[in-house]
């Protein structure tokens, strides 16, 4: 019987394991831009141009691979409009019902998979490093599920930067020689841009009749949309950016969106770079003399450490991880998170290019946007949602753990040992943010005081119960104990005021 091998939006890879187990000249491949994906959140315009200008080239790879591909375009008369029903109709036209898939991303994904009234095979992902076994496995009898340890055993595995059963350079990580502020200018120019293509212009075009109303631009489409593109790319950051990636990972800058990030995540995510290749690609560059060892170091943890670890909490927390509320936030997402104006430089620029771009880099979306909404109180869900929405590499299984665990907390410490807050402080020491800022970083209260100083006090004041027995946190509160009664005071009443502007739509 012909079998449907289903191939979902981040699934755009050849090593993947559904086709792997078809028959090319018998099985039928199943591809559908569909409604319900489309508007689960409201997605960036540029990540949905990605996704679906990528899927309609990988549909043509495949036939050229010589599979037959059925592949429902957004705006056919007869689309679909969910993944069930895409299977449905193609098991219809093809008098079959066997379904081959790859494991889905998102437990929303698999229970629709589930629900399908046909005979589903599901496939493990074997895109990644680690099993599901082996991350419970790891995970298995250990108190704290901290992410150095799951690396180290990756590095093993893997043999990356391996010397024998030793860590090249002796250590397993160069952290300290990373995290350097913001640098006075970048000499790498940045992600290569790509033109516009016939495939892509469609795609623009169905994308701003359909979903205009969402926040982000569509303007400048520069992503690479095929596997061929995306390797361009990353050959060009690794000759032009990865030898500075360690020392500047941190730093944030106003008018430097990319600094000296790889902007990968995007193409690995949606199956057009393998991630184990892409970890191959920096190994080589230290091998060859060309990055030094804490920036090759430093971003293949990033890969086979958190995203592999991220992956293996997702699915080892199960589906109701992301509505945990740890600390029972239950504040709205403010207007300004959708553009709405803000005298926070750091919130406006991070922001900004979010709308723009589709991307912020790690520090942006934890010690800024994240940072912010933690302190404040967002509830987790909302602010869930839209790093869901907002960025192009953003997939459930990967997303929610960085922000649900990571950024919020929300999962109450399985991910972090203690929550990424921080005052102006941190930020005028990575950034230039705050050269430029109606607020004054320096300044502890008064209408100049940065909201960050205030919101951090704040936070910590009213959680003093959830975090009684974190001896992370001991230091902080011995700090705010220290200070005087009535500047605590002052600086309670004046975080409370700023909230409540900002409950009132007020401009902050
Ligand atoms: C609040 C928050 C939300 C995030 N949401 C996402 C998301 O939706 N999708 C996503 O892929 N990453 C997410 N991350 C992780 C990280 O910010 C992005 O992977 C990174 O910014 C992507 O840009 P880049 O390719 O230039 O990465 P680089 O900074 O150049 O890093 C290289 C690669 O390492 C991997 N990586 C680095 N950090 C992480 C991490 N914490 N978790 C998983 N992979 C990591 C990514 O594959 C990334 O492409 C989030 C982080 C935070 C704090
Ligand atoms: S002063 Fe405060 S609000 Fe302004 S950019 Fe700096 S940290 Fe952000």
């Amino acid at each position: 019987m012909v079998k449907l091998v289903l191939v979902l939006g981040d699934q755009l890879s050849d090593g993947l394991s559904a086709l792997g187990a078809a028959d090319k000249t018998i099985d039928v491949v199943v591809m559908a831009e569909v409604m319900g994906e489309a508007t689960y959140v409201p997605h960036h315009p540029k990540k949905i141009a990605f996704l679906f200008a990528a899927m309609r080239k990988f549909a043509a790879r495949l036939e050229g691979q010589g599979w037959r591909v059925v592949y429902s375009k957004l705006d056919d008369a007869d689309n679909p409009k969910t993944i069930s029903g895409a299977l449905l109709a193609a098991a219809q036209a093809h008098g079959t019902s066997e379904v081959i898939a790859t494991e889905p991303g998102e437990w929303r994904v698999i229970k629709a998979l589930e629900d399908v009234p046909l005979d589903v095979t599901v496939l493990p992902d074997t895109r990644f490093m680690a099993t599901h076994a082996e991350f419970e496995a790891w995970a298995e009898g250990r108190k704290a599920l901290r992410m150095e340890y799951f690396y180290r055993d990756m590095r093993r595995k893997t043999g990356l930067m391996m010397e024998g059963d030793k860590p090249a350079g002796g250590q397993w990580n160069f952290d300290h020689d990373n995290r350097k502020p913001a640098p006075g200018s970048v000499t790498y120019e940045g992600p290569l841009r790509f033109q516009t293509d016939d495939v892509t212009r469609e795609v623009l075009t169905l994308v701003r009749e359909n979903f205009s109303n969402n926040f982000g631009s569509l303007d400048d489409f520069w992503f690479a949309t095929d596997r061929e593109q995306a390797l361009q790319h990353l050959h060009h950051w690794v000759q032009g950016g990865l030898a500075q990636f360690g020392d500047f990972q941190d730093a944030m800058m106003g008018d430097e969106k990319f600094l000296y990030h790889a902007i990968v995540g995007l193409y690995i995510n949606a199956g057009l770079l393998d991630p184990l290749e892409v970890c191959q690609a920096v190994e080589e560059a230290w091998k060859h003399g060309t990055a030094p060892i804490n920036a090759a170091e430093g971003f293949i943890r990033q890969i086979i450490g958190w995203r592999e670890y991220v992956r293996g909490i997702y699915f080892l927390e199960g589906p109701e991880y992301t509505s945990r509320n740890a600390l029972k936030h239950n504040r709205n997402l403010p207007a300004l998170y959708w553009g709405e104006k803000t005298w926070m430089r750091c919130m406006d620029k991070a922001i900004d290019q979010t709308r723009e771009e589709a991307y912020a880099h790690h520090i942006q979306r934890l010690m800024v946007t994240g940072n912010f909404a933690l302190l404040i109180g967002v509830e987790p869900t909302q602010i869930h949602e839209w790093y869901l929405a907002v960025y192009a590499d953003a997939f459930e299984w990967v997303e929610a753990p960085n922000v649900i665990g990571m950024s919020q907390f929300a999962d109450g410490g399985i991910i972090a040992s203690k929550p990424y807050i921080s005052s102006g402080n941190y930020i005028d020491k990575m950034s230039d943010y705050c050269k430029g800022c109606s607020y004054k970083v320096k300044v502890k209260t008064g209408p100049d005081a940065c909201p960050f100083n205030l919101l951090y006090w704040h936070f910590l004041d009213r959680n003093r119960a959830a975090f009684s027995n974190n001896h992370r946190m001991g230091n902080m509160y011995r700090v705010w104990d220290k200070m005087d009664a009535e500047k605590r005071e002052t600086v309670l009443a004046e975080a409370d005021a700023f909230l409540a502007k900002l409950d009132a739509g007020e401009t902050v």
